[in-house]
């Protein structure tokens, strides 16, 4: 069972990053730029929300074993899948309006090799079924029916993904709904599940020379509309990764991701010089600008290639797990716009 942050860890990070606020607004009176971001030590491995720990274990290990970059993000991103007890990914995530479980994933290196899956039924390794697209065929994105001959022709075997628990939470969010729709919110903004349960794993991932790969996969906002696609697994909103900057995932409300092309934008931040969380920060202040919204979580990570980690969401609450030589696993809170 991996941990979450209690509230102590979370008061005394706050206090700390409102002490690293008032030195580098300081600093920045001087004309000089302050990172609140933790420094890490090459190979470094980072990944969202508490489930995140399982992930960045699993593709450290994989990278200590003396495995590719490609292997250690879809291992870590596999064990995720497999664990029911995450109610967001894979195998036990939240069906959609209709009761069936539809998963996203994309997969991508810092040499702009990519591949991805939407909308894709019935297999609970999307991520390898991604990887596979991208090693597979002249292309990046397949989905649905396509995606799903694809995986079959691949040899993945199909499998039930619809657990019990997620069953009786469809049935009863189909009684107090009448009627299927699209959820108001996104997870992270309802009562009815804990900390552990939470969202889209996003894994970045840099080895001993900083070259960088990164993966996420998700089963989307709970109970969404047949057939909608969130942000997870479109190259450039959920996921972005170019060994010559750093690279960058997203979690939350996947539409506001898309419309401001998130994971991109933050790397494309740190190309012009701020550091991963400034950046992040930004791609949340610009987030909440386009779409008006305060009340739907997204949270945005970033490493550069340098091993520099930043994180930051628009509401408090965002967790990630990093990994380093010099560290070991930590579990950290992201700071966040709003309090
Ligand atoms: N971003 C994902 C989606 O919108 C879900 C999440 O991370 O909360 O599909």
């Amino acid at each position: 069972m991996y941990r979450s942050l209690d509230k102590s860890v979370i008061a005394m990070q706050r206090r700390e990053l409102i002490q690293l606020g008032i030195v580098s607004s300081f600093l920045g009176l001087l004309g000089l730029r302050c990172s609140s971001a933790p420094k890490h030590r090459l190979p470094v491995a980072v990944a969202t929300w508490d489930h995140g720990q399982m992930a960045v274990e699993t593709a450290w290990r994989v990278l200590q074993q003396g495995g590719r970059l490609l292997d250690a993000v879809e291992e870590g991103v596999r064990v995720v899948e497999a664990d029911p007890m995450v109610r967001t990914v894979g195998v036990g995530g939240y069906p959609d309006a209709t009761g069936r479980v539809t998963l996203d994933a994309s997969i991508m290196e810092g040499t702009g090799r990519c591949g991805a899956v939407a909308f894709l039924e019935g297999f609970v390794h999307p991520i390898s079924v991604a990887r596979r697209v991208m090693e597979k065929t002249p292309h990046v994105f397949l989905v649905g029916e396509g995606a799903r001959a694809f995986a079959l022709a691949e040899g993945f075997e199909e499998a039930n993904l619809l657990t019990p628990e997620s069953e009786q939470d469809w049935l009863r969010w189909k009684e107090q709904q009448g009627t299927p729709a699209p959820p108001p919110s996104n997870l992270e903004n309802t009562n009815r599940i804990d900390a552990d349960n939470h969202d889209t794993v996003g894994l970045l991932v840099a080895d001993a020379t900083g070259r960088l790969t990164g993966a996420c996969s998700t089963s989307g906002a709970a109970f969404k509309m047949r057939g909608r696609v969130g942000d997870s697994p479109i190259i450039g909103a959920g996921l972005f990764v170019d060994d010559e900057v750093g690279a960058a995932c997203a979690t939350g409300w996947g539409e506001g991701v898309i419309r401001i092309a998130g994971s991109h934008l933050v790397v494309e931040l740190m190309r012009q010089g701020d550091d991963p969380e400034v950046a992040c920060r930004k791609a949340v202040a610009r987030y909440r600008a386009r779409t008006g919204d305060d009340t739907l979580q997204v949270g945005f990570l970033a490493l550069r290639r340098d091993g520099v980690v930043g994180a930051y969401s628009l509401l408090p609450g965002f967790t990630y797990a990093v990994m380093d030589a010099a560290q070991g696993m930590q579990l950290l809170q992201a700071p966040s716009l709003l309090r």
